[in-house]
């Protein structure tokens, strides 16, 4: 049976007092099963959380053909050590030929890079998450699309509840829980990829940067336009 959930009243109560146990659980209750998974820190860190718990969830990963080879090999060793359900999309050949034919060049302008970002990750996942709940590590620190988002929200892009369930927390909290529990991370962190997207679009920060400046930096960096897409309201 799926327990219904008044999110608004949910969040106008508590959505302060909530951790991140105590969101799982809401959406172990609402059949939540699908957790996004890029190999972030925090994904890494809800992924443990998640396997303590129970083996009844899946861990959507996608391999958008640009990946970093640490991002691949650790999701290869997450595989074996906790032998969750995982899956992972790829984007659909067709869509990845049109790119090539056309002589796609996602430095030009944000469109053209968008366009790229839809058809390696948008539109894969659109056909897994539609009218599934899901759980992300997204945190409203990351970036300031991030800070409309909540811990529980209806998600219309995709007609489900999207968990946010460490939305609040901050960098150190996430850095202590990593180290604390000894889980294993991309080793490329340690050499200033704070926030690792496709190698194309990805860069080493400076300790003075915004974590996300790595991401697209070409494109000017504002804390707003650095999306992929699916995290804008
Ligand atoms: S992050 Fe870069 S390579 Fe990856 S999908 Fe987006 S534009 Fe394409």
């Amino acid at each position: 049976m799926i327990i219904k959930i008044d999110c608004n009243q949910l969040l106008r109560r508590s959505c302060k007092k909530l951790n991140l146990c105590s969101v799982l659980k809401i959406g172990e209750f609402n059949k939540c099963k699908l957790l996004l998974n890029s190999s972030s820190i925090e994904d890494l860190l809800i992924y443990w959380y998640l396997s303590k718990i129970n083996n009844n969830w899946t861990s959507i990963k996608i391999n958008t053909n640009k990946l970093f080879e640490e991002v691949l090999s650790l999701s290869g060793m997450r595989l074996g050590i906790f032998g969750q359900k995982n899956k992972v999309i790829s984007p659909k050949w067709c869509w990845l030929l049109r790119l090539m034919v056309c002589n796609h060049n996602i430095y030009i302008c944000i469109n053209t890079r968008l366009a790229c970002c839809n058809i390696r990750k948008l539109v894969g996942l659109k056909e897994i998450l539609s009218n599934k709940s899901w759980i992300t590590g997204v945190r409203v620190a990351q970036s300031e699309f991030r800070k409309v988002n909540k811990t529980i929200l209806w998600d219309t892009m995709h007609n489900s509840i999207k968990l946010s369930p460490i939305l609040l927390w901050n960098i150190n909290q996430i850095i202590n829980c990593i180290v604390c529990n000894q889980l294993s991370y991309n080793s490329i962190q340690n050499i200033g990829f704070s926030s690792i997207g496709c190698s194309p679009c990805t860069r080493s920060i400076k300790h003075n940067e915004h974590s996300r400046s790595g991401r697209w930096w070409w494109e000017s960096f504002n804390k707003t336009s650095s999306e992929c897409g699916l995290h804008r309201y």
